[in-house]
């Protein structure tokens, strides 16, 4: 698109410095190096929630335009503030208390109940800095295994599928939602996205006004991911809860990432503009480009546990040519970090899927 990308993280050769135009390795916390740094673009975002808020406080501070801003960055790092965010924009959220010691996390137990979810208010992603609570003995063990730390304990929710949508909103209020994905996960982790989730239209639709109040209660500029849980029809509550006009009250807001979602990455292949463009144009100033699905697709994540007997069988891949590789440049294979990913788009997501399924074994080395 013409644009030159400067990237600021505290790491050399970083994935996104191995293609950016100038790549500055300095602490976030390096506030004189993030001036400097913020002096010399023109917009500002960034492409994962933990990078200190104070950054984006610097380059507001020096009239940079941060896209989406430093207060939404600040909602989104952590669970609580997320949270009370979701709560106050209006969207349904899954029963949760804070707990800051010991006595708060029994008395938050005793109104959630059994199984539950304890989470790390701050900094948790894939899974990490949480662990799931079955009953009153193991609340002990949870609340040392995370550290002691001011934690969100939520109930576990019997949902019956996972799903997302990323939207994108451009300084004008142009508001464009791409199609409701399903998302399936190993050990919380993202493993598979199918795009289009096969669901109701009701629940589409649901999906996408929930997005769109979201993000204009937030007066989001750039893209947003937000992750549901669908609840199944027969679930305890739920017509009571569906009262307001169009509601199904089948979904739940599990959290949002403001930036492009490892949920939203097919659109690079099956989609007229992928979601990284769009971060780009939204930051940039321009509007939305089309969100419109070119062909069912399916995206399986590789992690770096298919590295545990060596190098993946990259020459086996080849025979699968309706499968699109991509990996990122990392430098270390860690089991449960997410080094690439496959897409294939069909004439179905079924087939998609199998495709995919098939591509990912053939990298396997036994
Ligand atoms: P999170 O980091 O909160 O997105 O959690 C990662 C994954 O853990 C989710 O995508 C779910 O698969 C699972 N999970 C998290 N919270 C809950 C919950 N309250 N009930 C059931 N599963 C959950």
């Amino acid at each position: 698109m013409g644009y030159r990308i400067h990237t600021f993280s505290p790491d050399r050769n970083s994935p996104t410095g191995q293609i950016a135009d100038y790549e500055y390795a300095a602490a976030y916390e390096d506030s004189a190096a993030v001036h400097s740094f913020a002096k010399k673009v023109d917009a500002l975002t960034f492409e994962f929630e933990n990078v200190p808020s104070l950054v984006a406080e610097i380059a507001e501070a020096e009239g940079v335009p941060v896209r989406p801003s430093g207060s939404i960055l600040h909602a989104a790092q952590n669970r609580q503030r997320e949270k009370s965010t979701l709560s106050r924009a209006g969207l349904p959220v899954t029963p949760f208390r804070v707990v800051a010691n010991r006595s708060e996390l029994k008395e938050a137990a005793q109104e959630i109940g059994f199984p539950a979810i304890l989470k790390t208010a701050a900094f948790g992603y894939d899974g990490k800095g949480q662990t799931r609570v079955e009953s009153e003995t193991r609340l002990e063990p949870a609340w040392q295994s995370l550290g002691g730390q001011v934690c969100v304990l939520e109930a576990q929710v019997d949902f019956e599928r996972e799903l997302s949508m990323v939207a994108a909103r451009g300084v004008d209020g142009d508001f464009a939602a791409y199609p409701l994905v399903e998302n399936r996960h190993v050990n919380h982790i993202l493993d598979i996205t199918i795009a289009p989730a096969e669901v109701e239209p009701a629940v589409v639709h649901e999906a996408e006004r929930l997005a769109r109040q979201l993000c204009e209660y937030l007066g989001l500029i750039g893209i947003l991911c937000i992750e549901f849980f669908l609840l199944p029809k027969s679930c305890k509550g739920i017509e009571a809860q569906a009262a307001e006009a169009g509601s199904t009250g089948r979904l739940l807001t599990n959290e949002i990432a403001p930036r492009p979602h490892n949920s939203g990455h097919w659109t690079i292949e099956g989609a007229v503009t992928s979601q990284f463009e769009q971060q780009l144009r939204t930051v940039s100033g321009l509007g939305p480009g089309s969100t419109k699905q070119l062909r069912p697709a399916a995206m399986l994540n590789l992690l770096g546990d298919l590295w545990q007997n060596g190098e993946p069988d990259w020459q086996a891949l080849l025979a699968f040519s309706d499968a699109k590789l991509h990996l990122y440049g990392k430098h270390e294979a860690r089991p449960g970090r997410k080094m690439g990913h496959l897409t294939v788009t069909a004439d179905t997501t079924s087939a998609a899927l199998e495709v995919g399924l098939a591509a990912r074994a053939a990298l396997q080395r036994i």
